[in-house]
């Protein structure tokens, strides 16, 4: 009988579930809105929900399902089995394998979401399988998946691989771990976002204000891509910078770390890759030392699925 695999890329804004076959093809996946603010029994129901949604568009049994593996946004228990932290989600020490093996009715795996998707990337794109990879996602906020000597950086406490929280500026703006000039207060789209709003506070124009408003309530990838396409000069500078500091942070781990491979993905990447990639590594190769400046910086073209595909091959990997 075929073998088939659900992986769940649980976020604090969004939930993606998708249905795949021991060959880690994704044959159906479905996408749904977190209400974390409905507590945890609510979001542990709504990853089932769009596990059965997923299932149903593939046409297959959920019951008939190998195993599941989800990638959850905050640090994981040693034994796989417990969310121990998840910010974005409110959750602390949440037994999410128990519980969701009590509903779906087969195993289930938890992995930290970067190294989720890190290992998306690392197994299904990269022929050469490299032992020493950074994996960099740029969206709201900044995570990574670091591999280093063939195995994923954990550290003593399991707290290790907080990339987004590098100081890269002590003097830069107040990051939401209430450290200034953290990697992700300067390069986030949270940090896209509040330098584009203090420049029309400031009196500029530019294509990311509202319709038919002086203000900016909200700055999508998409949006971002449209107004530089369209020649808009703020919109350009902030990303100018954001790359900039994106090939900084670079740098500064490729010299630590020497890897063979920098990956990149997140939504400003989706979007906005041709823009970015040039100019984030100008910025890196000008800043790390010569041994270490062999690395390939490039960008995923998994996409959004990298985090299920990864969540699929850790339950098949373990099955
Ligand atoms: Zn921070």
């Amino acid at each position: 009988m075929e073998e088939l695999y659900i992986g769940v890329d649980l976020g604090g804004t969004k939930i993606l579930a998708g249905i795949f076959d021991s060959d880690h093809h994704c044959l159906a996946s479905e996408k749904t809105k977190t209400n974390q603010e409905d507590g945890y029994d609510a979001v542990c129901g709504q990853i089932v929900e769009t596990i059965h949604a997923a299932a149903e568009l593939a046409g297959i049994d959920p019951a008939k399902v190998n195993g599941a593996g989800i990638g959850a946004p905050g640090s994981i228990s040693s034994d796989e089995s417990r969310v121990l932290f998840a910010p974005n989600l409110g959750w602390r020490d949440a037994p999410l394998k128990a519980d969701l093996e009590a509903e779906l009715g087969c195993p289930v795996w938890l992995g930290n979401d970067c190294n989720v998707a890190a290992t998306g990337i690392h197994r299904l794109e990269l022929e050469a399988k490299p032992n020493d990879m950074v994996s960099i996602f740029l969206g709201t906020g900044i995570g990574a998946g670091i591999i280093t000597n063939g195995v994923f950086l954990t550290g003593a406490t399991r707290a290790a691989g907080e990339v987004g929280h590098m100081v890269l500026d002590p003097d830069g703006p107040v990051c939401g771990c209430g450290t200034r000039g953290c990697f992700e207060a300067l390069a986030s789209r949270t940090a896209i976002f509040n330098k584009v709003k203090s420049a029309v506070n400031d009196g500029a124009k530019t294509l990311l204000m509202d319709a038919g408003d002086d203000s900016v309530t909200r700055i999508r990838s998409g949006k971002l891509r449209r107004a530089i396409e369209a020649g808009d000069e703020l919109a350009a500078a902030v990303l100018g910078e954001t790359c900039l500091y994106t090939g900084v942070a670079i740098a500064n781990l490729c010299n630590l770390l020497n890897p063979e491979v920098v990956a990149l993905g997140g939504g400003l990447i989706e979007q906005l890759q041709a823009d970015m990639l040039p100019k984030i590594r100008d910025a890196a190769l000008e800043r790390i030392m010569p041994g270490a400046r062999q690395v390939r910086i490039m960008a995923t073209a998994l996409g959004d699925a990298a985090g299920i595909t990864g969540a699929a091959i850790l339950a098949h990997d373990h099955t």
